[in-house]
């Protein structure tokens, strides 16, 4: 018997939006991260919202261009939406794996512009040593969870569009290697490389958070993007390295695949 490692939380338009076990890991991530159970759990919500948007555009796209996705799944390291039957053309890869970043973005200006219509008076304080001043006057100070959520949006597109493949940029690389006449297998085997040069680089930067390298935001930035930074290097750079792994172990696997199918197609005369 087999147990199961994901289950349905809801179908979106027929399809299955799963959650993996590893999702209560993150949650459990982010409540240590953030320090309180409330504001942890809050924050999960918002980020695995965020990402379950992110993957139904990328849904979206696959299904206008005839493609056929199966479940979208929500895990530790983010999203996937599961395409069985992936588009015929290269543009329709590159669209579909813009869709993703643009809703992030999207979603980013909204909650930005949100965060400042929700903005409240507060009194203005200085800190000079360890002693805080106020003279009556107030200052006007964003909504904090929107400003959080416009930054999560914001990093996921923008981390998304890093040409690391398999991630979205990465799959934008290869559909523009492909449309300037390289072949698919070409086309990948480049795509890989450039993202496994991305996992090298941040496991490096994890390497040194882990010994102890001080990854720490400037004061001068924002709290909200404070706050998501924090996130990625707040667990010693460990999060960050489960993400070079996943980049490098996912990026044989394709390319191995890519292989694969080109062999069956020469066997098979392109029928595959
Ligand atoms: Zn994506």
């Amino acid at each position: 018997m087999q147990i199961p490692t994901s289950f349905e939380l809801f179908r979106v338009f027929g399809i299955p939006v799963r959650a993996h076990l590893s999702v209560g890991l993150l949650m459990l991530y982010l409540v240590f991260t953030v320090g309180n159970l409330f504001y942890g759990l809050m924050f999960a919500l918002m980020l695995l919202g965020s990402i379950l948007l992110h993957e139904l555009s990328h849904t979206a796209a696959a299904v206008a261009f005839g493609g056929h996705v199966c479940d979208i799944r929500l895990q530790l390291m983010g999203g996937c939406a599961m395409i069985t039957r992936m588009p015929p053309k290269p543009w329709h890869e590159c669209v579909m794996a813009l869709a993703g970043p643009a809703c992030s973005l999207l979603l980013a200006a909204l909650f930005w512009g949100l965060s400042w219509a929700f903005a409240t008076e507060e009194p203005r304080v200085w800190r000079i040593g360890g002693n805080y001043f106020t003279d009556g006057s107030t200052v006007t100070v964003q909504n904090f969870w929107l400003g959080v959520t416009a930054m999560l949006n914001f990093g996921l597109g923008c981390f998304n569009l890093l040409p690391a493949y398999p991630m979205d940029g990465g799959r934008v690389l290869r559909s523009a290697l492909q449309m300037a006449g390289r072949t698919k297998v070409a086309a990948t085997e480049i795509a890989v490389t450039v993202g496994q040069g991305f996992a090298v680089l941040w496991a490096a930067v994890s390497v040194l958070a882990l010994l102890g390298v001080s990854m720490q935001a400037p004061e001068a930035w924002p709290e909200a993007l404070r706050f998501g930074w924090d996130l990625l290097f707040g667990g010693g750079g460990l999060l960050l390295l489960a993400v070079a792994y996943m980049i490098w172990a996912s990026g044989r696997r394709e390319l191995a695949f890519a292989r694969q199918e080109a062999l069956y197609s020469r066997i098979y005369g392109g029928r595959s």
